[in-house]
This record gives structure tokens, C-alpha cells and sequence, in this order.
């Protein structure tokens, strides 16, 4: 098999680290497959030099800054490749412009463009191991080194192992996979073998700390099978994120998210006319603020009520946005005391009863919703932030998630 691993800051952090991930990769080649390592900058580096840089100015060009971050992960790629060689194993480096990824123009957060595998492949055939510093390109137009974006490791990873078309793309990390919730939330949680491209972009805030959600939609338009594990226990198996076609027995639920997040805008005694809804969320798409759920209410005396979710960090341009509409309303407030719960699973699809559940269990626990929303493979409630947790291990429970 051709692995593409991938591995970030925390696995390659110390000396000692990147030795340890010389023992995973050794083991994987030894057990005969072909490997080519994709590798963050040591934890804190990335950071460090963007310290440096501030020291002399608060604006410097971005191409500059391109060239300066990309360094970290260049160290990193060389002393693996080195540990490798001290140990026998052929080994070699490479940049981002070495491995064939080409980026447009937009510096700091270049897109990719194409990957010639063309040098890989050579060095693979020749039987080397490839160490590829992550989170760079080299432009297509100007020759300069880019830069994909914080986190743009996990990118240059999926986008190498879908171009080369590699058999699997594991990300190793310090976390050993996807859990049905947050096992700080609920301990009974377990961790998945297999879950979709879908749910997993769905359950974002359960795998944030382990796959960039940039890279898990990569990883599904290029077909690439995703598997998240841990360096720190590689004998430990891992998720598996793969076509939904892939997943034999489907789970009605596969995992439960919670969004503490969001605050819910109300506007309250809304003019009910054609057009309304229209000015008031073409006016919050043009100031870039993503609406999330949205409820409007029936209408009595010409006047309706309007409900809808955005992220907290958009909370004071959303009311600079709303100022305009205060002759359009009674009322308009907000509430930062919510949080939104998710229940997920494409196996939803094809049952009936999944949503009425999810609500008695909450009943169950006097736990009141404030906003429902429902997609294909997904219901999310708006409730009382304080119930956040009791409703998530509630919600667990009732689908018999730790079983
Ligand atoms: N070193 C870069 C960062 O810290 C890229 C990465 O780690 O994926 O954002
Ligand atoms: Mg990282």
C-alpha cells in the first residue's frame, strides 16, 4: 500500500517526538508499504516566528511572511528524514516546491492548484521514504514559496495522497479518533470505527482539535480515505472517514455535537410583507456573517416574529447590521445564554422517529428547545446553555451511543 501520514505539531513538538514518529513510520515501512510523511512545524514554532516578524513590523508583506513560515516545517522534515537515515532507512526531504505543489498567488492562503507527483513518484520507486514539509506550495506564476493557511498541513497531506492516489491519509495527532461526543461531556463515549465525509463535517466541533474541516471536504471531493489516530498510541486503530457507500451498517446516530458558539438574534412584531426576510439576510450575507438556523413564526396582525443563530464573533457587526431595521420591528434582542445540540447520522435517512426521541429525551430531563432545525443527516436544537451538557449526555443515552 502508498500511506500518505500526516503528522502535526504536538507528534514532531521535541527531539524525542520526532524520534518517536522515526519508530511509527519505521514500522509501517518494515510491515512493506510505501510511505510519504507530511509534517507540521514543531508545536509553538509557527507561532514563534510570526512573534519574530511583529518585533518590526505589525504589517509585513505577506510574501515575506511566506518565506519565514515555511520554514518551521522544513526543519521538522529534515531531522525526521535524518533520524530516518542515521537508522538505515532511506529517507529523503522535501519542500513543498520539491514535492510538486503548486499554489496561486494569494500569499498566507495560497490555494492549490496542481500537484506534478512526478518527483515523488521517482523517489518512491527508488525506495525512499518521503518526508514533505506540510503547509506550503511554490506559486505558480511568481516561483515563490506559499504558504496554505494555519493548519494547512492536514490540506497538503489530503491533497497529496488524493493526487498521488494513495490507499489511506492517516492524520496522527494526540487524540486516537472520533468519539461519539466529547468524552470530557460524557465518559461513556466511544470512539468510532467508521464514520461518512458528511456526518464528520457535521460533527465539526468533535473533531476540531484533529481534522481541519478544509481538509476533511478535500478529503471527499478527491475521495481520499481519511484515518484519525493518535502518535502517541499507534497500535490504537483509529476513525476511519470514508463514502457513506463504504459504511456497511449505518447507525441511525453516530455522534452528538455541541455549539457553544452562538447567540440567537430575535426580532420581535417584524412587518410581514414579500421581500423581508430577503433584505433583512442579504443585508447579514453582505457583512459576511453566517447565519446558522432560522425560524419565523406564524404571522397574526400583519406582524411575524423572526428567529435565527450566528456565531458569537459576529455578534457586535450583527448589530450594526440590525440598527437598520429597527423601524421594521417591535423589538429586536439577543441571547448569548444558548447553545446549539446536534444529533447526527445518515442512517436518519431511512428511519422514521429520530427527531421525536431526540425531544422526549429532553423532555425527559425539563429541558426546553427553543429552535429545532433538521437536514438529511442532522437535527439541531437551540437550548438554554446551562442544560448543554445534561442535554448531551441525555441525548447520548437515549441512543444507546455507548453501547
Ligand atoms: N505550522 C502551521 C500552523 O501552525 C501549519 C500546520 O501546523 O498545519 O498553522
Ligand atoms: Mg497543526
Amino acid at each position: 500500500m502508498l500511506k500518505v501520514l500526516k503528522f502535526g505539531g504536538t507528534s514532531v513538538g521535541t527531539l524525542e517526538r520526532i524520534q518517536n514518529v522515526a519508530e511509527i513510520i519505521k514500522k509501517i515501512k518494515d510491515d512493506g508499504h510505501d510511505v510519504i510523511a507530511v509534517v507540521s512545524a514543531m508545536s509553538g514554532e509557527t507561532n514563534k516566528l510570526i512573534e519574530y516578524a511583529e518585533h518590526y513590523s505589525k504589517t509585513p508583506s505577506e510574501r515575506e511572511m511566506d518565506m519565514l513560515l515555511s520554514s518551521g516545517e522544513r526543519v521538522t522534515s529534515a531531522l525526521l528524514s535524518i533520524a530516518l537515515n542515521e537508522q538505515g532507512y532511506k529517507a529523503t526531504s522535501m519542500s513543498g516546491r520539491e514535492a510538486g505543489i503548486y499554489t496561486n498567488n494569494s500569499h498566507t492562503k495560497a490555494r492549490i492548484e496542481e500537484i506534478d507527483t512526478t518527483n515523488m513518484k521517482n523517489a518512491i520507486n527508488e525506495g525512499n521514504i518521503i518526508i514533505v514539509a506540510g503547509f506550503q506550495g511554490v506559486t505558480l506564476e511568481g516561483h515563490r514559496v506559499s504558504t496554505l493557511g494555519r493548519g494547512g498541513s492536514d490540506l497538503t497531506a489530503v491533497a497529496i495522497a488524493g493526487a498521488i492516489q494513495a490507499d489511506v491519509c492517516e492524520i496522527y495527532t494526540d487524540v486516537d479518533g472520533i468519539y461519539t461526543t466529547d468524552p470530557r461531556i460524557e465518559p461513556k463515549a466511544k470512539k468510532l470505527e467508521k464514520i461518512s465525509y458528511d456526518e464528520m463535517l457535521e460533527l465539526a466541533s468533535l473533531g476540531a482539535k484533529v481534522l481541519q474541516n478544509r481538509s476533511v471536504e478535500m478529503a471527499k471531493k478527491l475521495n481520499v480515505n481519511l484515518v484519525s489516530r493518535s502518535s502517541f498510541t499507534p497500535e490504537v486503530e483509529g476513525t476511519l472517514i470514508t463514502k457513506e457507500e463504504n459504511i456497511m451498517e449505518k447507525p441511525v446516530v453516530s455522534g452528538i455535537a455541541l455549539d457553544k458558539n452562538q447567540i440567537r438574534v430575535g426580532m420581535y412584531g417584524v412587518i410581514d410583507r414579500p421581500g423581508i426576510a430577503s433584505t433583512i439576510f442579504t443585508a447579514l450575507a453582505d457583512a459576511n456573517i453566517n447565519v446558522d438556523m432560522i425560524v419565523q413564526t406564524r404571522g397574526a396582525d400583519g406582524k411575524t416574529d423572526l428567529d435565527f443563530t450566528i456565531p458569537r464573533t459576529d455578534w457586535e457587526v450583527c448589530k450594526k447590521v440590525m440598527s437598520q431595521f429597527k423601524e421594521e420591528a417591535e423589538k429586536i434582542d439577543y441571547n448569548d445564554t444558548i447553545c446549539k445540540v446536534s444529533i447526527v447520522g445518515v442512517g436518519m435517512k431511512s428511519h422514521t422517529g429520530v427527531a421525536s426521541k431526540a425531544f422526549s429525551a429532553l423532555a425527559n430531563e425539563n429541558i426546553n428547545i427553543r429552535i429545532i432545525s433538521t437536514s438529511e443527516i442532522k437535527i439541531s436544537m437551540i437550548i438554554e446553555e446551562k442544560y448543554a451538557e445534561l442535554a448531551v449526555r441525555a441525548l447520548h443515552d437515549a441512543y444507546d451511543l455507548d453501547k
